[in-house]
């Protein structure tokens, strides 16, 4: 599996998301697409979504301030 590059961590971003039902958890997951920004290694995270209650309305919109960017660097 020679890859001509120079060993390195893999820096990943993220390309996408996509949310979707997985029935064999049944819930919600989050599929995260990542991409090595050095290499093109391709990285999928999939995460399941809590299914709690539905959204309060929040007393202060100071924590929707959530960045939503994801690096493994
Ligand atoms: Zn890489």
């Amino acid at each position: 599996m020679a890859q001509g590059l120079r060993k390195h961590r893999h820096c990943y971003y993220e390309v996408n998301s996509k949310y979707y039902y997985d029935n064999h958890r049944s819930c919600m997951v989050r599929n995260t697409h990542y991409e090595c920004m050095i290499c093109g290694h391709e990285y999928h995270e999939v995460s399941e979504l809590s299914q709690g209650p539905p959204k309060e309305k929040s007393k202060s919109s100071v924590l929707e301030k959530n960045k939503n960017r994801h690096r493994h660097c």
